[in-house]
């Protein structure tokens, strides 16, 4: 599949469930309206939605949520897509808060996923409750031990949050060093409303990361791309990867490569883009997936060059919807 612009779109997001155990401050307002159940598609339905993309091309999935992991039986829909690997899909992977990873790590790894990113922000078990407002830090350290045991390879997703974590960059640096896990820093995004003048208060450009951060350590240049927004890094002293992701001060759609499905059915051919595609009602009307791919290629047609997210002093702009509907 090609867009307008040249790209093509050959990774696939699929948020599998609105709802969540966790209800991190950046991402979530703390009283969330969910979905109803009758307007997600059913784990069947995401699995055949899935395979007409990759029929189309897309070599790469991700689950991701809300937590995809709070989602009843999700481990068959993992075996289900698995399938596919080697035959048209070249990875299948997860984002997941961990909360749940001490169960189905060793299913995961069964299912053919080889490779997990994991999101946490703060090796402070207080701090930790404080920013996910329901979770618990121990929980999540079990669930990581847990992957390392299954034999997955973990990245950890931490976004960077002014007089939150900023004192701890170098002992989360330090930290997947020693458990052998790559790490990658994100900027805050204006996704949702989360409470007045939050994500201002939040935002912490990445740039001053990385300043604080060469203090310290030693960041090589890498090669490494996902084919994603993460600049990559290897930290010299710990020889782990480290990436910054940008969208504010260093716009990365050039190369982007992806487009993301809600567990309703709804394609966005950007994160930070309002315009999106219904593929639920193709998909329910017919048995046959010619109505569904048509639909599929009506969106990459329209898929726009690029995100205009804004956080200034002044104000800050970016879609209404919540990260957790589209999955990061
Ligand atoms: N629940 C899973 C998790 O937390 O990893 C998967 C979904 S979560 C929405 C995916 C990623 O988005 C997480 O790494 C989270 O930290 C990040 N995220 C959520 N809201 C964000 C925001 N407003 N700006 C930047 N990153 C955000
Ligand atoms: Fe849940 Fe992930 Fe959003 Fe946190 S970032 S509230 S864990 S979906």
């Amino acid at each position: 599949m090609q867009d307008p612009f040249g790209r093509s779109v050959s990774y696939l997001r699929v948020s599998v469930t609105d709802r969540c155990d966790f209800r991190c401050v950046y991402c979530m307002a703390e009283d969330m309206t969910f979905l109803p159940k009758a307007e997600v598609l059913s784990l069947e339905e995401l699995e055949r939605l899935c395979s007409v993309f990759i029929a189309k091309g897309v070599r790469k999935l991700r689950l991701t949520g809300g937590e995809p992991l709070v989602r009843r039986n999700v481990t068959s829909l993992f075996h289900n897509l698995g399938r596919h690997l080697g035959h048209g899909l070249d990875e299948l992977t997860l984002t997941t808060n961990g909360s749940q990873l001490a169960k189905y790590a060793g299913d995961l790894y069964a299912a053919g996923v080889r490779r997990i990113n994991v999101s946490l922000d703060t090796l402070d078990p207080a701090k930790f409750t404080a920013i996910t407002r329901w979770g618990r830090l121990d929980q999540v350290l079990e669930g990581l031990a847990a992957a390392k045991a299954a034999g997955l390879a973990v990245k950890i997703n931490a976004v960077a949050l002014k007089g939150v974590n900023d004192d701890e960059f170098d002992r989360l640096v330090s930290w997947c060093g020693e458990s052998g896990f790559d790490l990658v820093f994100i900027e805050v995004m204006p996704m949702g409303e989360v409470g007045a003048g939050a994500r201002l208060d939040q935002y912490l450009p990445l740039s001053l990361v990385r300043a604080a951060l060469d203090r310290r350590w030693t960041l090589e240049p890498s090669e490494y791309r996902t084919g994603g927004p993460a600049r990559y890094f290897t930290v010299r002293e710990t020889g782990r990867r480290l990436g910054f992701i940008t969208p504010l001060t260093h716009n990365f759609c050039e190369s982007c490569n992806r487009v993301r499905l809600t567990c309703t059915g709804t394609l966005y051919m950007c994160l930070g883009q309002e315009d999106a595609a219904d593929l639920r009602a193709p998909l329910r009307a017919s048995s046959d997936d010619a109505l569904v791919s048509d639909a599929i290629d009506a969106a990459i047609a329209r898929k726009p060059k690029g995100h205009d997210f804004i956080i200034d002093r002044r104000r800050e702009a970016g879609p209404p919807r919540f990260m957790s509907t589209t999955g990061g």
